[in-house]
C-alpha cells in the first residue's frame, strides 16, 4: 500500500519526538527488573488520578478492566441492569455483562451524540417500576434491579451530567463514567458553578490507554478513577487476584494489573496530555472553520457551552457516507467510523432482544457519520487537503442530483 498523504492517525511521530523518556523507562526496568507494582505505578497512579481531579487513581490492564471492575466494585452483579447508549465501542457493554449484570439502552441526543437525559428520564418513569417489597427500581423488560447507568463520554465530549447526576440521585443510581475517550475533557457543572473534570463526576470512571487514545500506553493499560476510599480499596482487589496481602484473597479478583513498564511510558507522555488535548482543540476549531462553507451538506461536531471537549475523534454526519469514504482513501485520506452498528443490532447482543427501530437516533448518526483524521500533530496543509477532497466529494453529488431532478 502507497503511504497515505493524511493518516488517519499518527501514532509514530509523538514516540519518535519523546523517545529518550520512553528507553529510560525501559532502562530502568531491565536494571532493576522492576516489572510489576513498585514506585512508577504508583506515581502514576498519583499523577493521573491528579489530572482527573480526583482522590484515587487505579492502574489496570485495559479499559475494558476498569469499566468492569468500577462496577462490580461499586457492588453492579447479577441481577442487576445498567443503562448505558447503544452507540459506543463494545467494551462498554462487555464490562456491563461481565460483571454479572444485564444492558439496558437509552437513545442519544441527536446533536451531541450523548446520552439523551430527557430519553433516560422517560425510560425510567415508562420502562421501570418501583417495587415495594424490595424497595428498589425495577426494569420491566429484563426484571432486574435497575442499579447502575453508565454515560459514554463519546469522541471526547462530556455527556451531560448535570442532568444525568440528578436523576440518577432521584432513581438511586450509581454513575459509572466511561471515560475511556475523554481523557481530560471538562464540564461545566451549573449545579456546582464550576468545571469539573471526565472521570471525576460519577461514583467512580474508567479510562483506556489503548495506543490510540489521547493518552496512549505502548501496549494495553487503563485505570480506574474514583473519590470513594472503599471502592477504590475494592479495585485494587480486583485487579490483584481479590488478594489484600498475597495469597490471602477476600474475594476472587482478576488478573487485570497495569505493568510497571507501561506506567513508567504512560508518566513519560502524561506531562504532554493538557497540550496535546489544546492540540486536538484548535485542529477541531481549524475543521470547523473549513467546513463551514459546506454547512448544508455536513454536520461538524456540536460542543455545548456546558462541555470542553478533547476530540479524541472528530466525527462530522454526511449523507452518502460510504461513497464519500471510498472517494477519500482512493485520495490517500484515512477515515473510520465509529461505529457503523449500533450496540443493540450487533449479533453478540441479539439474544437481548432489540430490534431495529428501537433507537432511531442512534440507528441513523450510525449509518451518516464519518471520521476524520484528527491527531495533535495534524497539520493546516493535511486539514486543507482533507476539505478540498470533501468540498469536490459533495460537489459533484450536488451537481449528479440537479443532472438527475
Ligand atoms: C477504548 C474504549 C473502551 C475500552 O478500552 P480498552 O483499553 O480497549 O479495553 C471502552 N469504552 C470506550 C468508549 C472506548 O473507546
Amino acid at each position: 500500500m502507497t503511504k497515505q498523504k493524511v493518516p488517519f492517525l499518527d501514532l509514530v511521530t509523538p514516540h519518535q519526538q519523546l523517545k529518550k523518556e520512553l528507553f529510560d523507562v525501559l532502562e530502568t526496568a531491565l536494571s532493576t527488573a522492576g516489572f510489576i507494582g513498585g514506585e512508577a505505578l504508583n506515581r502514576f497512579e498519583r499523577d493521573f488520578a491528579a489530572f482527573c481531579d480526583v482522590k484515587f487513581g487505579v492502574g489496570v490492564s485495559s479499559g475494558t478492566d476498569a469499566l468492569r471492575f468500577a462496577l462490580m466494585a461499586c457492588g453492579i452483579g447479577e441481577g442487576d441492569s445498567v443503562i448505558t447508549v447503544p452507540n459506543t465501542f463494545i467494551a462498554t457493554g462487555e464490562a456491563i455483562s461481565q460483571s454479572g449484570a444485564m444492558i439496558e439502552f437509552v437513545d442519544i441526543d441527536e446533536r451531541t451524540y450523548n446520552l439523551d437525559p430527557v430519553k433516560l428520564r422517560t425510560y425510567l418513569q415508562t420502562q421501570c417500576e418501583f417495587d415495594a417489597l424490595s424497595g428498589h427500581l425495577r426494569s420491566k423488560r429484563t426484571g432486574g434491579r435497575v442499579g447502575a447507568v453508565v454515560p459514554v463520554h463519546l469522541y471526547g465530549q462530556m455527556a451531560d451530567m448535570d442532568a444525568i447526576l440528578e436523576l440518577a440521585e432521584q432513581y438511586h443510581l450509581i454513575v459509572v463514567e466511561d471515560a475511556c475517550q475523554a481523557h481530560g475533557a471538562e464540564y461545566f457543572s451549573q449545579k456546582e458553578q464550576r468545571w469539573r473534570k471526565a472521570g471525576s463526576m460519577g461514583k467512580a470512571a474508567a479510562f483506556s490507554f489503548y495506543p490510540g487514545k489521547n493518552l496512549g500506553a505502548c501496549g494495553e493499560a487503563g485505570a480506574a478513577t474514583t473519590n470513594d476510599p472503599q471502592v477504590a480499596k475494592m479495585m485494587q482487589h480486583l485487579r490483584d487476584h481479590g488478594q489484600a496481602q498475597k495469597y490471602y484473597h477476600d474475594v476472587e479478583g482478576y488478573n487485570g494489573r497495569l505493568d510497571t513498564i507501561q506506567a513508567g511510558f504512560l508518566s513519560a507522555k502524561l506531562p504532554h496530555l493538557a497540550q496535546w488535548n489544546e492540540q486536538r482543540r484548535s485542529r477541531a476549531q481549524r475543521y470547523n472553520q473549513l467546513l463551514s462553507v459546506m454547512a448544508n451538506s455536513v454536520s461538524t461536531p456540536f460542543e455545548p457551552p456546558c462541555s470542553k471537549a478533547v476530540y479524541h475523534l472528530y466525527v462530522i454526519r454526511t449523507q452518502n457516507r460510504d461513497r464519500l469514504r471510498d472517494c477519500l482513501n482512493e485520495k490517500g485520506i484515512g477515515t473510520g467510523i465509529h461505529y457503523p452498528v449500533p450496540l443493540h443490532l450487533q449479533k453478540a447482543y441479539a439474544s437481548l432482544g432489540y430490534r431495529k427501530g428501537d433507537f432511531p437516533i442512534a440507528e441513523a448518526v450510525s449509518e451518516e457519520i464519518v471520521s476524520l483524521p484528527m491527531f495533535p500533530q495534524l497539520t493546516l496543509d493535511q486539514q486543507e487537503m482533507v476539505v478540498a477532497e470533501l468540498q469536490l466529494f459533495i460537489r459533484a453529488a450536488e451537481t449528479a442530483a440537479c443532472v438527475r431532478a
